[in-house]
């Protein structure tokens, strides 16, 4: 990762390099491992980073972008959204059900439908917007009580739930491992399960493991501090 110290200790970072080498790597690692060079997105984590490291990636090209906050996005996004009306927006947090409707508003991705209560809100919420962003299912690979995501051997039952019963646009799976363990196992597994439910997209991998996910089969993956550098404490 490209960092330059600037004089006043201002870390000056080079968001444009970041990209390109990550980009870079996607593509040689995805090629390795036998699949397309175009067959996995980065999405560029820009949760706690100020528009101006987020102005940077999109005078780059850089469109696909990911928060993990529905009102710190609020606050960001409608009016980079309005200047770049082709950005692709993910949320990747943790997403209350009285945000349900902010959050179909804005986003075009939902990577974090991981209960009843929250699909079938999110349901409501698309009836009464007239929007239907896509929808991914989080799975609690490591079946961590602290976490979000719905537990792997229960995620079958919730995908049919989601789709039949709700017939809630369901594009695929993410998964945030645990911190302490080995990523590939958890990787193989959300794999295993989006491919038995016929789901297309995989979202695994961070700054830290994302070619080890590309390996086991992502299509996207969720990189923040190796684009903008570290976050602001
Ligand atoms: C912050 C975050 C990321 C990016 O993490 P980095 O280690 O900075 O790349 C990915 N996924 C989720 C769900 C996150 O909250």
């Amino acid at each position: 990762m490209a960092e330059i110290l600037g004089a006043d200790s201002v870390t000056i970072v080079d968001v444009a390099g970041n990209l390109a080498a990550i980009k870079q790597e996607i593509s040689e690692t995805a090629r390795a491992a036998g699949r397309a060079s175009d067959d996995v997105a980065l999405l560029a984590v820009s949760k706690i980073h100020g528009s101006d490291r987020i102005r940077a990636a999109l005078a780059a090209g850089h469109r696909l972008f990911g928060e993990n906050r529905v009102q710190e996005a609020q606050d960001k996004w409608p009016e980079l959204k309005a200047a770049f009306p082709d950005v692709t927006l993910h949320l990747i947090g943790h997403l209350q059900t009285n945000k349900a409707e902010d959050a179909v508003l804005l986003f075009d991705v939902i990577e974090t439908v991981d209960r009843p209560k929250l699909a079938r809100a999110l349901a409501k919420a698309m009836t009464k917007c007239g929007r239907r962003p896509d929808l991914l299912i989080q799975v609690n690979t490591g079946e961590e009580p602290q976490k979000g995501g719905i537990a792997p051997s229960e995620t079958d039952a919730f995908v049919a739930f989601c789709r039949d019963e709700l017939a809630l646009p369901v594009k695929g799976l993410m998964c945030l491992p645990p911190l302490d363990e080995e990523p590939a196992p958890h990787f193989a597994l959300l794999r295993k399960i989006a491919d038995r439910n016929g789901l297309s997209v995989v979202s695994m991998g961070m700054s830290a493991d994302y070619p080890i996910a590309i390996e086991f089969g992502a299509t996207v993956v969720r990189v923040g501090t190796a684009v903008f550098g570290a976050r602001p404490k």
